[in-house]
């Protein structure tokens, strides 16, 4: 059994991938071909927002939505200690401070009561004030394929002056209120690498965002700041998508958001179903109104490493996102948390369990799946 199962797909798809792929072959434009800018209208038009601009990963894409936004250094920027590193990375590499507010304990997200108590009296981890001119934003993170509670974010956003990010690199899919996800924020990026919900074969991202100027700010800082040929407005990088891989999405994509999706929540709900009401296991918690796109599909519990080495040995692979809260990372000891400061977060990586999870997850595997889970809590 594989954790996530993209070989099904790839089966599934393989003549309408490998016809994509010929034609980037044939026409040879393997950088800013057609198949860019096609893709970019076809994501923006499913997501239902003005604007995409791909580029080369869901941290670039975090990156360039940072520089586009013109962080300086000094700068702070509020976000959660469970993610992946990228989130907070970028906000490093900018040369701006990350601050760590913790998660909710029910959807393992930004907690919007810990961040307006922190945008009532913000200081650091020193205990230090700082300067409310000098906090600029908060890029919440749409953990294993759910929403953030952008409704409350956005709020406090507003009243504190703040642009919001969502880093919707697990969520493409999803929605809340009936919004779809990746359309919450001044900008969100998403990430296209292989075991997201949709997923490239290589690296790849996007950026959406309403703000036309934005948009145009991206286009140039991910070729390098290039204007015109040759000719330079600003300091940028080499952050875009390849050809090929746009072209590979758009053969995925169909299927992806006709069938996959629901297929996600299927084996979501299954998994709810035949897991409910075993003592010591908590199932996800989801929003109301949310609907999430189920990157993952994690379960709480007090006997994690127990529990995943009692499904190894079934053949059972299973994954800890994240084993580590990044506030205590060594990369960020800068910042001087300590142990303590994000008490949810920390219990949070000793619980967290995700299960196998993908549209092509068989049924007979979930099962097995299941029937351990049962097997071992009795
Ligand atoms: C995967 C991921 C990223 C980074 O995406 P890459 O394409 O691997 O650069 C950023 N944020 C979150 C929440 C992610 O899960």
């Amino acid at each position: 059994m594989q954790f996530i199962d993209l070989k099904s797909q790839q089966i599934l798809l393989k003549d309408k991938i490998n016809k994509a792929i010929e034609k980037v072959m044939s026409h040879g434009q393997f950088i800013n071909g057609p198949e860019i800018e096609e893709l970019e209208k076809v994501c923006a038009n499913y997501i239902g927002i003005e604007h995409a601009v791909g580029c080369s990963s869901g941290t670039d894409a975090l990156l360039l939505g940072l520089m586009a936004l013109d962080i300086q250094a000094g700068d702070f920027i509020i976000t959660t200690p469970m993610t992946f590193i990228s989130t907070a990375e970028v906000i490093s590499l900018m040369g701006a401070h990350p601050i760590f507010v913790d998660i909710d304990e029910r959807t393992f997200n930004l907690d919007p009561q810990k961040l307006a108590q922190f945008l009532e009296k913000p200081v650091d981890a020193k205990g230090n004030g700082i300067e409310r001119e000098r906090i600029k934003g908060i890029i919440g993170v749409d953990m294993f394929g759910q929403c953030a509670d952008y409704a409350a974010i956005e709020q406090l956003a507003r009243q504190h002056n703040l642009f919001v990010i969502e880093d919707g690199a697990q969520s493409f899919g999803a929605s809340l209120n009936q919004q779809k996800a990746l359309s919450f924020g001044d900008l969100s990026t998403t990430s296209f690498f292989p075991a997201k919900p949709l997923g490239c074969y290589g690296d790849g991202g996007m950026v959406f965002t309403r703000d036309g100027h934005l948009a145009n700010k991206m286009k140039q800082l991910r070729n390098h700041g290039q204007k015109t040929r040759f000719r330079y407005e600003s300091i940028g990088m080499n952050g875009r998508l390849d050809s090929l891989q746009a072209a590979i999405l758009l053969a995925k994509f169909d299927t992806f958001v006709n069938e996959e999706i629901s297929k996600r929540q299927q084996i979501a709900n299954r998994y709810k179903e035949q897991l409910a009401h075993i003592d010591g296991l908590s199932l996800p918690f989801e929003l109301p109104g949310s609907k999430s796109v189920w990157a993952q599909f994690t379960i709480l519990t007090s006997h994690q490493k127990k529990l995943q080495s009692f499904l190894k040995e079934r053949g059972i692979p299973s994954v800890v996102y994240y084993p580590h809260p990044l506030h205590l990372e060594e990369a960020f000891s800068d910042l001087d948390y300590q142990k303590g400061d994000m008490p949810v977060c920390e219990e949070y990586v000793t619980r967290t369990l995700s299960l196998p999870m993908s549209a092509y997850l068989a049924k007979g595997d979930q099962d097995k799946v299941c029937q351990s889970i049962i097997e071992f809590f009795s």
